[in-house]
């Protein structure tokens, strides 16, 4: 038997838990529960189940009639399966008739699920990775500039500089996974281009920490963002710019209400601040004629609430015609990879992903662009196993194109 943790939820989300009506649309629009078909990972399962641990522990009519019954540990073991077999795409809330927000009770649930033990023992490797090397693949940190070395114009003393305007933070994945080398590329040349005094934190920027965040152990990656946080300031640029949507959302939204104060510079996604020299004329793009969908990174999408500025940044280049999916903007279906449902179940990410493919595909674009490194690599990899012919591409990359 264990006993659960309330108090880690606050009122609001134990009213809205309770304000569930069982009407299933959660569970048409559930892309992970579309793929693998397991009651447990329903958003209304997930509802129901936490509801009827909490009732069973602390009170309600039943528990009056048949005594106090908190979850056995296999009821823990399978509403944790559940759990994490989630992309954290918060879909659920965006089809929710009484606007559930999903995403953080999905969070919340992690955390105790931590507390109780029953989390994938993968989430220990990341969390002790983290601790000692401060980048998710466990390489050694000073290593996060590989992807610069052959540049063709290189970047030269950039790292560190204290006369920046900006500090680009380039995030682990495309730091690490050769595969995504192209976003932090293209995103620097764009940088140098516009003769933006720009500067990278090199061995000093740490994870953002929101692997560890989302996967309920938020208390870990509180000092990797005090570290960055510092790290920032110490440069004294006014701007951060993030090209991953989940480093965007930590730095934007987490870090502020984490750390209890304002950071002291503000943060942009890339697709913003790409918008911005669009705007003032200071990007020149060439034409570039291609048939070209967007997927929206639930973090970027519903989760931060940036939906226009990417496709403003792909219209502005001549020639370039921008088809929707069936599914986009606040509908649009996840592509896998989110929610560190990778590390708990690549299979079912696989499917899912395989799934956002097709809608791609139908559309008969040649280029699948998103604005997430993380996005591409799942997409590609899609892409690849189905051999379809698509090429993917994040919004920088499609917009450095247009400047050759
Ligand atoms: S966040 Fe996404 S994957 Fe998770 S339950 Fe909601 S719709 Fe399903
Ligand atoms: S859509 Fe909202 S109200 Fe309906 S079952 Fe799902 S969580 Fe409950």
């Amino acid at each position: 038997m264990s006993t659960l943790n309330l108090s880690r939820f606050s009122a609001w989300q134990l009213m809205q838990m309770d304000a569930c009506t069982r009407c299933g649309e959660c569970v048409q629009g559930c892309p992970t529960f579309a793929e693998a078909q397991r009651d447990e990972i329903t958003p209304l399962s997930k509802l129901t189940r936490f509801r009827s641990f909490a009732k069973g522990q602390h009170g309600g009519l039943l528990a009056r009639l048949f005594g106090h019954r908190p979850p056995t540990d296999a009821d823990i073991r399978l509403f944790s399966r559940g759990a994490y077999d989630c992309t954290l795409c918060g879909r659920c809330r965006v089809v929710c008739p009484v606007h559930i927000e999903t995403r953080d009770i999905w969070i919340a649930m992690r955390e105790e699920m931590v507390a109780q033990g029953a989390y994938p023992p993968l989430f220990d490797t990341l969390r002790a990775t983290l601790a000692e090397k401060h980048n998710i693949v466990g390489e050694d940190n000073a290593q996060r500039m590989v992807w610069s070395e052959n540049l063709e114009a290189p970047l030269g003393d950039i790292v560190g500089r204290r006369d920046a305007e900006v500090v680009y933070f380039a995030g682990c994945v495309s730091s690490f996974y050769p595969a995504v080398y192209g976003v932090t590329q293209a995103f620097v040349g764009i940088l140098s281009r516009l003769g933006v005094r720009f500067t990278l934190l090199g061995g000093d920027e740490w994870c953002c920490g929101f692997p560890l965040h989302i996967a309920g152990m938020g208390d870990a990656a509180l000092e990797l963002a005090r570290h960055n946080v510092e790290a920032v300031r110490a440069t004294g640029a006014k701007r951060l710019v993030a090209t991953c949507p989940s480093c965007y959302h930590t730095w934007a939204h987490e870090y502020p209400r984490w750390l209890g104060e304002p950071l002291g510079f503000e943060v942009r996604h890339a697709t913003q601040a790409l918008d911005e020299w669009i705007a003032d004329g200071a990007l020149s793009l060439k034409p570039l004629e291609a048939k070209v969908t967007y997927h929206d990174p639930c973090d970027l999408g519903r989760t931060s609430g940036i939906y226009d500025a990417p496709r403003r940044v792909i219209r502005a280049i001549p020639g370039v015609a921008l088809v929707e999916m069936e599914d986009h903007h606040e509908r649009a279906l996840c592509c896998g990879g989110g929610g560190d449902a990778e590390m708990a179940n690549a299979e079912l990410t696989a499917a899912v992903a395989k799934r956002r493919l097709a809608q791609a595909q139908a559309t008969g674009a040649e280029y699948l662009v998103s604005a997430c490194q993380q996005c591409k690599r799942t997409l590609a990899t899609a892409a690849r196993r189905e051999k379809v012919r698509i090429r993917t591409l994040d919004v920088a990359e499609l917009v450095w194109q247009a400047m050759q």
